[in-house]
């Protein structure tokens, strides 16, 4: 079966503002969110070192984002009978021979033996004779025997029912860095970044992907447990299923967002953290707005995928 057929996909050019377009326009507009704030052009940091942690060093080569399966598959009842997405197989769907795969995802609980949260962090190389090399520092994120949070090691490159990955060939070169403290807005960090460039760029699809850590301060974060046997029709469901967390700084986060959707249902902003100290899940927002700090290395894909997009209907 060919990748097309196991992945029904759709391929998208974006438009791609420079980044130091992007980083002119978030100067003039994020202190209306963060009191303190700075975007930039530099050089990206070595990711692979701490305090990132990620499989490979940079964020360039090729950026691009996979939008896979989506929420629909997850409720109101799991799709039990999808089959897994295997991340060096989409990487390879996407024209990678060598990439950095980073992002936001369900686990894959058939590795897992529960439904949880997966913060896929890996880095894949094919060589001529088609032996594939993985550098696999993903982990997932379940609730425990005690209703805590258990974050782990997982050795899979699988996710299953949705997932939110910026993937690129994990080069060196320019990223954007963006400072914020004390926030005074509304929104959370990449909701913020989002209204900036929505509000900008109109009907036309940016989407950025990259790592941003919490220096300072607690986030809300949630961690799925096992699925739920009872239908989850209405968000008041969802919430009352999903476990919340405050997590502690310092929080490293791997994120995917988009301006705008265009009618491809896309997860506008999926953001997953791990860290060194046991917390980890999904990103909702901190709640220590005078105390918080972020820092963000992004890059802006060139090329979107909407991968097995639930049926309409
Ligand atoms: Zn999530």
């Amino acid at each position: 079966m060919s990748l097309l057929t196991k992945y029904p996909s759709i391929k998208r050019q974006l438009l791609v503002p420079s980044l130091q377009e992007i980083a002119d326009l978030l100067n003039q507009n994020l202190n209306r969110y963060f009191a303190e704030c700075n975007a930039a052009v530099v050089d990206c940091p070595n990711l692979r070192q701490a305090p990132f942690h990620l499989a490979n060093e940079g964020l360039c080569g090729n950026p691009m984002v996979a939008d896979i399966g989506g929420v629909r598959y997850l409720s109101p009842l799991p799709r039990l009978d999808k089959q897994p997405y295997n991340f060096t197989e989409l990487g390879e769907l996407m024209g990678f021979k060598n990439a950095l795969v980073i992002g936001a995802a369900c686990a894959p609980f058939h590795v897992t033996g529960v439904n949880c949260e997966l913060i896929p962090n890996l880095a894949f190389k094919k060589d001529e004779n088609e032996c594939l090399t993985i550098a696999n520092e993903t982990h997932a994120a379940k609730i425990d025997e005690r209703g805590e949070c258990e974050l782990f090691k997982l050795d899979s490159v699988e996710c299953c029912l949705l997932g939110n990955v910026f993937v690129c060939e994990g080069k060196p070169g320019k990223v954007l860095k963006i400072n914020a403290k004390k926030r005074i807005g509304n929104e959370n960090f990449t909701e913020s970044i989002r209204n900036i460039i929505r509000e900008k760029y109109g009907e036309n699809i940016i989407s950025l992907g990259g790592v941003f850590l919490i220096k300072q301060g607690t986030a809300k974060l949630h961690i799925m447990p096992d699925f739920s046997t009872t239908p989850l029709n209405t968000e008041e469901q969802v919430n009352e299923w999903l476990k919340f967390f405050s997590m502690k700084a310092p929080l490293i986060c791997l994120s995917v967002f988009h301006s705008y959707d265009d009618n491809l249902e896309l997860r506008m902003e999926h953001t997953h953290c791990f860290s060194t100290h046991g917390a980890g899940g999904h990103y909702h927002y901190d709640i220590t707005p005078d105390e918080i700090e972020y820092e963000a290395y992004f890059n802006v894909a060139e090329t979107l995928y909407r991968v097995d997009a639930p049926k309409s209907g």
